[in-house]
């Protein structure tokens, strides 16, 4: 039984004690899985929390990434991308549950293949934190296969298909699969010769950054195919040591390691913002990829930012950070061959 926090002062300091060397399994074991928990371990009241969001789509936050939200502090950048907020349950005109048409764009079960050259696997349901604005939020995860065996024809269907250079590891996160499954799925893709990439889309180094194990490493580096990290950050506050040790360590091991983004209201919706988190990406060798305008996914409309407003920050970035630390800004157009880039329609009166 913990002790009975009796004012903010020791909330604080409890908040602060985590021990960082737990190992990644325990730590999402150990990880807040309701919105009360949450608002009482940063003094908050309660009536922030939704309980049918919570419902809908169950809070899950890793001590590692509470440590890093400002005890007290509603408006945290951090803590907008976790609590579950009574918002969520208002249904809002045009915000869907697949609003991207991945049901029309599964080839086989966990396979998505949407843009030439790349197909998608889905391979877990689980992540590492639920980001209340995550368009998979409503995925039908049921469906995904589990283990060797049920991957056998999703292997079956790349192998067959000579024009599939690239294949990205999704979900869920991936990095919440344990090695030996990971292994087992290298080695799987490792038989398929013209496989030439795999690019893992992983928040979870950001999230729990002691995953970033040397047996982690080694199935990495040792795959015949070029392995390509993009993990998932949306504000420098993310970015705390353990992490950007992590991160080191990718890039040390020769990984190339990009970021994305998710332009949210309320969390990274200034230049302020943007700026600081691409320019400490770039301070650690992690480059900016895509800013993502948010998928209209039920929910999630309080984080929309429009997209005049998203132009306008990207081209204040160009005026103040080098070309390579400026994510391209897109959205997913469902049935377009790529993603869609949002054009600066803004005119810096030249
Ligand atoms: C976003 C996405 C990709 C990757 O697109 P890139 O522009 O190459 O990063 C691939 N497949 C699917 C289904 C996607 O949604
Ligand atoms: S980690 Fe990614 S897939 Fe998981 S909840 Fe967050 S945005 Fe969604």
């Amino acid at each position: 039984m913990s002790e009975i926090l009796t004012t903010d002062r020791e909330a604080v300091r409890a908040h602060s004690q985590v021990d960082p060397e737990v190992p990644w399994q325990q730590a999402m074991r150990r990880a807040i899985r309701d919105s009360e928990t949450l608002c009482q371990r940063l003094g908050l009241p309660n009536s922030l929390a939704g309980d049918a969001a919570g419902r809908a789509f169950p809070t899950f936050v890793p001590l590692e990434f509470l440590q890093r939200i400002k005890p007290g502090d509603a408006r945290d950048p951090l803590l907008r991308q976790v609590l579950a907020a009574p918002k969520e349950t208002e249904v809002i005109d045009g915000f869907g549950t697949d609003p991207l048409a991945e049901s029309t764009a599964t080839a086989s079960a966990g396979l998505l293949q949407k843009y030439a050259g790349r197909a998608l696997l889905v391979t877990t349901g689980a992540c590492a934190v639920h980001c209340r604005y995550c368009f998979r939020r409503h995925f039908p995860y049921e469906t995904v296969p589990k283990g060797r065996a049920a991957w056998e024809p999703t292997l079956k269907r790349l192998a067959a298909d000579q024009s599939i250079r690239e294949v990205l590891l999704s979900g869920g996160d991936p990095l919440t699969l344990v090695d030996a499954s990971l292994a087992e799925l290298f080695a799987g893709l490792h038989e398929i010769a013209h496989l030439r990439r795999i690019r893992i889309h992983t928040r979870l180094p950001i999230v729990i950054p002691q995953r970033i194990t040397e047996p982690l490493l080694r199935i990495l580096t040792q795959a015949r195919a070029t392995v390509w990290m993009v993990v998932h950050c949306n504000h420098a506050a993310e970015l705390d040591a353990a992490t950007l040790r992590s991160l080191g360590r990718m890039v040390d091991a020769g990984i190339p390691v990009l970021n994305q983004a998710v332009l949210l209201r309320g969390v990274n919706d200034s230049v302020a913002a943007l700026e600081e988190l691409c320019e400490r990406l770039i301070d650690h060798r992690v480059q900016p990829y895509y800013l993502h305008q948010l998928d209209r996914v039920a929910g999630a409309a309080h984080f929309e930012v429009p997209e005049t407003a998203g132009e306008a920050l990207i081209a204040e970035l160009r005026q103040r950070l080098p070309g390579y630390a400026v994510p391209t800004y897109v959205r997913e157009v469902p049935g377009e061959a790529s993603k869609t880039p949002v054009v600066e329609t803004h005119d810096s009166s030249r």
